[in-house]
């Protein structure tokens, strides 16, 4: 029986994670429970799998979830508060893996503990890895733990490895990464329009159902942009063996090409239970919840390579990770900040990538060799991109 902690269990992917460890409590017992400040959800949550904890960070937000547990069958549940909290859950004894999905940097010190702690990392949570991705392999080598990507591109190309295939190690008889993208709501949309967007297209994904960050992301593929740096940290590969595939069936989840010319893909329905089920059960497999796919209903499947100028967040994304350093936290922050004033309707959609390439272009590059280094690059970029916001709305 393995314990398991879920960081951002309220979210899209934390609700899926339930779902599947429900299917199987014989191998999985739900040892603590994480949310913001959801506290509706993170109590049916808690009602239904019995956590030993739940940890809500907002500090008002808490007391009132630990009001309603002491009035509630929940007597015996650890309430804890603040983002310290997580990490505290995070490296329990009795827990053995961490599904790390919490958006955004907020992610990053909860799920840097789970490593250090020497747990399985089941690792959704893309931002945490793009901006501090040296140190974190590191620590992930040094403490012994586990990273297995929960990301569905991730996933698939993990699966397409040789069978000893551990992450953070250059895989020697592979070409290249073919990474697929939907291309979002907007790939065909006549670039005119793009300046026009709302928020509310921006979140209606095509193929996937998502929180609504990674929602605006995969609308100016700055998600691609982020999974290609992941892919090049978790495959220790340079970004030009990371071929990016518009395939907008989302039917194929990425492919391995090898030396041989073999080409391995790995494909499903969008689910995200199937990538989380296989790290789950990893080395083994157990059922998901997923329907299986029906290849007659796929009928056809297409490939186009994809629009630089359509998509500038993609290629901001490349120029990050070519420069290295500190560039791509500075990157992801400061698409943290677009991304959220876009959501507010503070600037416009073709505003997010002009915000980034500005805080790139102003911010001083470092070598991203400590975690206060980048931390201070965080909030550095954060602040520029907030700059950048007034400016527009002034
Ligand atoms: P979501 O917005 O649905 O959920 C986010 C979760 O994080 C919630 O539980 C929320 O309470 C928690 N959270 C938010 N801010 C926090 C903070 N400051 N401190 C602590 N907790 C906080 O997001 P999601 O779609 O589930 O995505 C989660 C992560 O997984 C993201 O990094 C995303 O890129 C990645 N991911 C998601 C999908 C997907 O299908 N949803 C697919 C691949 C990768
Ligand atoms: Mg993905």
């Amino acid at each position: 029986m393995k314990g398991l902690c879920v960081l951002g269990a309220t979210g899209s992917i934390g609700v899926s994670t339930l779902d599947v460890a429900a299917r199987h409590p014989v191998l999985y017992k739900v040892v603590a429970l994480t949310a913001h400040s959801n506290i509706e959800t993170l109590f049916q949550q808690c009602l239904v799998h019995s956590p030993d904890y739940a940890v809500v960070v907002d500090e008002d937000k808490a007391q009132e979830f630990a009001a309603k547990v002491n009035n509630s069958p929940l007597s015996g549940l650890k309430v804890l508060s603040g983002a310290s909290a997580l990490e505290q859950v995070a490296a329990l004894p009795e827990v053995d893996s961490v599904m790390a999905a919490i958006v955004g940097a907020a992610g990053l010190l909860p799920t840097l503990a789970a490593a250090k702690a020497g747990k399985t990392v089941l690792l959704a949570n893309k931002e945490a890895l793009v901006m501090s991705g040296d140190i974190f392999m590191r620590e992930i080598t040094a403490a012994g733990a586990r990273l297995l990507p929960i990301d569905s591109e991730h996933n698939a190309i993990f699966q397409c490895m040789p069978a000893s295939y551990d992450t953070g190690v250059q895989p020697k008889q592979v070409r290249r990464i073919l990474l697929t993208a939907s291309g979002g709501p907007f790939r065909e949309l006549p670039l005119a329009q793009m300046v026009s967007v709302t928020p509310e297209q921006a979140v209606a994904h095509p193929n996937w159902d998502m929180g609504k960050k990674i929602s605006v992301d995969s609308a100016t593929m700055m998600n691609k942009g982020l999974e290609m740096i992941e892919a090049c940290i978790l495959f220790d590969l340079p970004p030009d063996r990371i071929q990016v595939v518009i395939h907008p069936q989302s039917v194929i989840h990425s492919m391995v090409d090898y030396i041989d010319g073999t080409v391995l893909a790995q494909l499903g329905n969008p689910d995200m239970r199937i990538p989380i089920a296989h790290a789950m059960a990893y080395p083994e497999r157990f059922d998901s919840g997923a329907k299986s796919l029906n290849i007659f209903e796929v009928k056809r499947m297409d490939f186009e390579e994809p629009n630089l100028e359509r998509f500038p967040c993609l290629r901001l994304a490349y120029r990050a990770i070519s420069a290295g350093g500190t560039v791509p936290t500075v990157l992801n922050a400061a698409n943290e900040i677009a991304v959220e004033a876009f959501l507010n309707r503070q600037i416009k959609f073709t505003d997010i990538p002009m915000i980034i390439e500005n805080c790139i272009n102003k911010i001083s590059v470092s070598a991203a060799d400590s975690l206060s280094i980048i931390l201070d690059k965080d909030r550095e970029a954060r602040d520029a991109a907030k700059t950048f916001v007034t400016k527009i709305n002034s």
